[in-house]
């Protein structure tokens, strides 16, 4: 068979980041509102730092404001739950993203459920959680979904177009990916099977997949022998692993090299469906704002 389709989510994001550009630039025409993306860090994390800066930098490209929060890794939960207040009663800010993993002595689920959910660009409050879990096949995605899964599920219906019918293996069950992801394919009319660390014979449920979602963070875990022939694969795991010579790389949660004569479409690690997820911050900041607006939903 002949090799796999990679996946370009790299370039896909980059359209997407220029098709949400345009779309800033067409609202403030229209309503002179520009939408506001505020993130809040606490903490030093190293690798937080570098996802809050670079979505900061993101929106401020593509014509958003940006308010940039950062709190010491001590802050108690009361004291953040007061910025959340702020910020959800800020006209200026249309979309908040607190920066997840929070402190120990700070309560996520409780601080997830004071962000206005009109302004949850994470998708992660429960009333966006419960949207996604009933929502009506084909209906429109016009609220907040989660960055990662709504990447991935453009990614496949710009490799595939229609997946109606398609069987979808989803492997791993997170609140984050496994879970929202299996979601939307079901609203793009899958069969879909969700896989965890409990299923038996993973390679052989894998074997049965026409669209095969991995998302554990197990490096190069899915080896080729698991993928069906013609199978369109979608590797969310960004796993940093040593190399000989003393320094590190990154990989997914499929063996590429043997994924790649198998599969028809594929993503790469690194990328692939990393991109996406900042784009698709900046495609919900973009949404939240016109939503406020008052203005209809549109794909952009
Ligand atoms: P979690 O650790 O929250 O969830 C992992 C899931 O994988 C769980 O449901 C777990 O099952 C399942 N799992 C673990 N081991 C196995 C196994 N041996 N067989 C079958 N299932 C297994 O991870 P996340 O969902 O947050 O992230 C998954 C990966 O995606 C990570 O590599 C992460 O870095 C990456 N990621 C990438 C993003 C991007 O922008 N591209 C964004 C977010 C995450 P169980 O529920 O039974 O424990």
């Amino acid at each position: 068979m002949a090799d796999a389709k990679r996946i370009d989510g790299k370039a896909f994001a980059a359209d997407l980041r220029e098709r949400v550009g345009r779309g800033v630039a067409e609202l403030k025409v229209a309503t002179g509102m520009t939408p506001g993306l505020a993130t809040v860090l606490v903490g030093a994390d190293p690798a937080s730092q570098v996802y809050v800066r670079s979505k900061g930098k993101m929106a401020a490209e593509l014509g958003m404001a940006s308010f940039d929060h950062r709190l010491p890794a001590e802050t108690a939960e009361e004291e953040l739950l007061a910025l959340v207040a702020t910020l959800n009663a800020d006209p200026a800010v249309n979309g908040i993203l607190v920066q997840l993993p929070l402190p120990k002595q700070i309560d996520t689920s409780r601080v997830l459920l004071a962000v206005d959910p009109d302004k949850d660009v994470d998708g992660f409050h429960p009333i966006n959680v419960g949207r996604l879990g009933s929502i009506a096949p084909g209906a429109p995605l016009d609220f907040p979904v989660p960055c990662t899964p709504l990447g991935c599920s453009m990614l496949l219906a710009d490799a595939l177009g229609s997946l109606a019918g398609r069987h979808a293996v989803v492997v791993g069950r997170s609140n984050l990916v496994g879970r929202p992801v299996a979601q939307l394919l079901l609203r793009a009319n899958c069969t879909v099977t969700i896989a965890h660390s409990h299923t038996r014979d993973l390679p052989a449920l894998c074997r049965l997949a026409d669209i095969l979602v991995v998302a554990i963070g197990r490096p190069e875990f899915v080896h080729g022998d698991w993928i069906r022939p013609g199978a369109t694969v979608i590797d969310v795991g960004i796993n940093r692993v040593p190399t000989v010579d003393g320094k590190s790389r990154l990989v997914g949660d499929v063996v590429f090299a043997e994924a790649l004569p198998v599969a028809a479409h594929l993503t790469p690690v690194p990328g692939g469906v990393g991109p996406m997820t900042v784009a698709c911050l900046m495609y919900n900041t973009l949404q939240a704002t016109r939503r406020k607006a008052g203005l209809p939903f549109v794909a952009v």
